[in-house]
């Protein structure tokens, strides 16, 4: 066995390192993004009995799942957008799975989300945690701690006004570094959705997703306990369902953390 392996395995076993759970729960209230028509709306959650200790199965418990692909705490797949549509392997059954391992940054914004919902991270953000953290390496996860897993109910988590969504994310400048020079597996959110609440109206419309799924990066959505991860040095395990063709799945996110 390689000695990281065996290292790794004794600090799980005494306890230097945890295993924090990134998921929120997968349940019939879970809320799942608005989209106005003439958009095809996506489904909630149901979870449909087959049988309980029963007639229909004396001896054993199990239900029908039917969500959308992008439901609860879920991955974005490149083929979800239509810029990431003719890359190769861009479906959850394709991509290699080295790529659903990796180290995270965490941005932790939670203060100015607090102050401003619309609050998007700039590129200066983005520089200023580079120069207290070091430069975020290729192939890690990027997560946005914004405290927004904390909101409780439909309506306090999607936000909606009048004039749409109100709820955090990435300025298109940051996205694009991200994506680009920076080489990121993938950008993870608290939100309901990788883009802002008013993402619709930028330029380009929606671009955390057109950027990173047009670049053959992921998304991750509706994660929670971000606020116990560290800036650096934390390791997330996110592996979508193999589903072929998929877009996306709901999934559970683990992250590997400094005790
Ligand atoms: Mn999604």
């Amino acid at each position: 066995m390689s000695d990281a392996l065996a290292s790794l395995i004794g600090a799980l076993a005494t306890g230097g390192v945890r295993i924090v759970d990134l998921t929120q729960p997968l349940e019939e209230s879970t809320p799942v993004i608005d989209l106005p028509p003439p958009f095809a709306a996506s489904p909630g959650v149901s979870i449909e009995q087959i049988s309980r200790y029963d007639d229909g199965g004396p001896a054993w418990y199990w239900n029908v799942l039917r969500f959308g692909e992008h439901t609860g705490t879920h991955f974005d797949a490149p083929v979800h957008w239509v810029t990431g549509k003719d890359l190769p392997d861009n479906t959850t059954d394709t991509i290699p799975v080295e790529r659903f391992v990796g180290p995270a940054c965490v941005i932790d914004v939670r203060e100015q989300v607090a102050a401003d919902p619309d609050f998007l991270l700039t590129i200066d953000a983005l520089d200023a945690w580079e120069q207290k953290h070091g430069v975020i390496p290729a192939r890690s996860w990027v997560l946005l701690c914004t405290g927004w897993s904390e909101r409780d109910g439909r309506e306090a988590f999607l936000n909606i006004g009048e004039d749409g969504p109100h709820s955090p994310g990435f300025h298109v400048d940051t996205v694009r570094r991200l994506a680009g020079d920076r080489d990121v597996l993938g950008v993870g959110v608290e939100t309901v959705g990788t883009d802002a609440g008013q993402a619709g109206g930028f330029d380009p419309p929606f671009p955390t997703h057109t950027l990173m799924q047009g670049s053959g990066k992921f998304g991750l959505a509706s994660l929670c306990n971000l606020d116990q991860l560290p800036p650096t040095g934390a390791l997330v395990v996110a592996a979508p369902l193999k589903v072929v063709g998929g877009s996306g799945s709901p999934l559970r996110v683990l992250a590997l953390a400094p005790a």
